[in-house]
């Protein structure tokens, strides 16, 4: 592992240390590239309810000033670049984009932590056998890969299906199949392997072997430390090779530059398109 895309700051309110720190571990790791994916800023429409797990957008210049004096300090050790790990609330993404727009992000990657959005829906790592959300945690997220403004789905495994083992096995199969035509890889979770969640699941990543897709180790980190841990990288890639499996090096990074006049005139874009039913109210909180 030289690179990774998946690293959070305080300002999402579960994760320490400062940015520094984690580019010093990346260094101290020979990590060639670290990308911070902080979560994102949303702008949710219920009066008064705002995710406590995310910076607030008032935080976002910030973070985004603190990452470009970093990378001007460090240009001649590690690539740094500035990214957002974002959900695809289609009713309110239009708005998180426009807002987005305004900073010079090198990329985003989809954590779908929540179907539908946090206050219509559930969150995805809630088990269930409910087939319905199953497809539903699929269609969202495919919807937002289809988009072209992701560069990875990051666990991809993060919904939490007890149901029918053959109703599964279909959903990772088309989840593989479409990220392979549009060229995305998939993220294998450090952080939930450390801790032993549900994710990364083994029949997932199976059948992701099967179907040979692209794979990228994610650390997922909310600790320095936890950017670079050789310990769980080795039993990560001996299990992913078990599964025929080589994870990438790097990912080719898909900058986020949203132009007004384009957002315009993409009227079938998936980001323009209205958001699914209402479903039933959240709980639980995702990492
Ligand atoms: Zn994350
Ligand atoms: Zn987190």
């Amino acid at each position: 592992m030289i690179a990774n895309y998946h690293t959070h700051t305080p300002r999402c309110n579960h994760a320490d240390g400062r940015e520094e720190r984690y580019v010093l571990r990346a260094m101290e790791g020979g990590f060639t590239e670290l990308g911070f994916s902080d979560h994102t800023p949303y702008f949710f429409d219920e009066p008064g309810y705002y995710s406590s797990f995310r910076m607030r957008p008032e935080q976002l210049e910030d973070y985004v000033a603190t990452l470009l004096e970093l990378r001007k300090s460090y240009s001649d050790r590690i690539k740094l670049f500035i990214g957002l790990e974002t959900e695809y609330y289609p009713r309110l993404f239009p708005r998180l984009l426009e807002f987005l727009g305004q900073f010079p992000l090198d990329y985003l990657i989809l954590g779908q932590h929540a179907l539908y959005n946090e206050t219509e829906g559930i969150f995805s790592p809630r088990p269930t056998s409910d087939q319905r959300l199953l497809d539903q945690y699929r269609g969202q997220s495919l919807e937002a890969l289809e988009s072209g403004l992701f560069s990875y789905f990051a666990h991809p495994d993060l919904f939490c299906f007890t149901g029918d083992p053959k109703a599964y096995e279909r959903h990772v199969r088309i989840i593989c199949r479409r990220v392979m035509e549009l060229g995305l890889p998939l993220e294998f979770n450090l952080l939930g392997y450390s801790e032993g969640k549900h994710y990364p699941d083994p029949v997932f990543w199976r059948i992701v072997g099967e179907e040979g897709c692209q794979v990228v180790l994610g650390s997922d980190a909310h600790r320095p430390a936890d950017t670079w841990n050789p310990t769980l990288i080795a039993r990560a890639e001996a299990l992913l090779s078990g599964f025929g499996i080589t994870p990438v090096d790097t990912v080719s990074l898909r900058p986020l530059h949203p132009r007004p006049q384009e957002r315009g005139t993409r009227q079938t874009s998936p980001a323009c398109r209205g958001g699914g039913p209402p479903s039933r109210a959240v709980e639980g909180s995702p990492q």
